[in-house]
């Protein structure tokens, strides 16, 4: 124990702000327990996302019911509004929302990169025009370090530049390089800068180089030596195909750093998130489940249904067998389906509290499945029963 904690005690001194303890691995699949100072979060894990301070028809309090041990925030938005100034005075953002959990917050470089014809990037950062009022701001990797801190995440998000799919070779080669010098430059001011609030932050690097394997193998190799608590592979589920993406995910794995978390931005669909998990990945996040909830789309075992569907009008079964959710414990698709018909905000907070228990269950089943080193039997179990396209009433046998 004395010669764990010494060993703790120096990876503190060098900047290491995040313990992540592997419990069990399957193939390259792990189970893991990435340890916050707001707690601890199981791996594989789901993290909602909540943008603006506020995962979209849930309460934080449905969100810890739901079993989400995380939840994200995003920098550019919190930046914009409420604002540095108000998050500092509420003492940074888990005071703000009510939220004592861990939070990862991304940088905003996507949502940044996103606003064509609203910025501009240059060696130095990236100037762009507020999406709210036209204000313009510029950001440094160093600027986006200090927000991060103001904000109080646990684990923060260095700034990237997420390529556009499809890019060519030379666009993703120089855009990678950029990426890696503004790496450095938040990781500098990582080391040179304080906590805010007490609690310690981590801070992740993100690989990138768009489909380019060779890219992302110099990304990967260069980010393993900059000593991050933790590695993002970012810029995929961006348009290319879903094999594109497992491959870059294939490369990404066999590089970095065996022994910190892995986190596949944005992703994705049940089936991507096993067949990720399957490569390695330990950490996830995607507003599928929250945004298609809000769209009246529930994920079920045997895959998604609209319930909106007429043949839903009279069906007084819970929307998914066996699912333990406070929605599929209480309502009948016959009355989600009246919900959304009618538009009572009801029916999108049922349908996002399902959804998101839908994908921490599915987590959790593939951890055991890890751990029991029965992860590829159940992962092919769980894609069979997924691409079912069965009619909805033989879903109640
Ligand atoms: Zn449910």
């Amino acid at each position: 124990m004395l010669a764990l904690m010494s060993l703790w005690q120096v990876r503190s001194e060098i900047g290491i702000q995040l313990k992540f303890n592997l419990v069990a691995s399957d193939g390259r699949a792990r189970a893991g327990v990435i340890e916050t100072d707001h707690g601890s979060v199981e791996t594989p894990a789901f993290m909602p996302v909540g943008t603006q301070g506020s995962v979209k028809a849930i309460e934080q309090r449905e969100l810890v019911e739901v079993g989400a041990q995380i939840i994200l925030g995003n920098t550019y938005h919190l930046y914009l509004r409420p604002g540095t100034d108000i998050l500092d005075k509420a003492g940074g953002l888990h005071q703000f929302i009510g939220w004592d959990r861990p939070i990862l917050t991304d940088s905003g470089g996507y949502q940044i990169l996103s606003l064509a014809g609203l910025r501009n990037i240059s060696d130095d950062g990236v100037e762009f025009r507020s999406h709210i009022d036209g204000s313009l701001h510029f950001f440094t990797p160093e600027r986006i370090i200090d927000i991060e801190r103001t904000i109080g995440s646990d684990i923060m998000m260095v700034l990237d530049e997420c390529s556009p799919y499809p890019c060519s070779y030379e666009y993703a080669e120089q855009s990678n390089e950029l990426t890696l010098r503004w790496a450095m430059r938040c990781r500098q001011r990582f080391l040179s800068s304080e906590v805010r609030y007490g609690h310690s932050q981590a801070l992740f690097g993100i690989v990138q180089g768009s489909v380019y394997p060779k890219i992302r193998e110099r990304s990967a190799q260069a980010l393993g030596k900059l000593e991050f608590d933790g590695y993002a592979i970012g810029g995929l589920a961006v348009g290319e195909p879903a094999e594109e993406m497992y491959e870059i995910v294939n490369v990404c794995s066999e590089i970095l750093p065996f022994d910190k978390p892995r986190y596949l931005m944005g992703v994705g669909t049940p089936e991507n998130l096993l067949e990720a998990i399957e490569r390695g990945v330990d950490m996830f996040d995607c507003v599928l489940p929250t945004r298609n909830g809000r769209n009246a789309m529930f994920f079920t075992r045997h895959g998604p249904i609209s319930i909106t569907n007429a043949q839903f009008k009279d069906d007084m079964f819970s929307i998914d067998e066996g699912c333990e959710c406070y929605t599929c414990g209480h309502f009948s698709r016959a009355y989600l389906r009246h919900l959304f018909q009618a538009k009572e905000i009801l029916g999108l907070q049922l349908a996002t509290i399902h959804n998101l228990h839908f994908y921490q269950c599915l987590m959790g089943e593939g951890r055991r499945a890890i751990a029991s080193s029965t992860f590829h039997t159940w992962k092919q179990e769980q894609l069979a029963l997924l691409r079912r396209q069965i009619p909805a009433a033989d879903y109640q046998s």
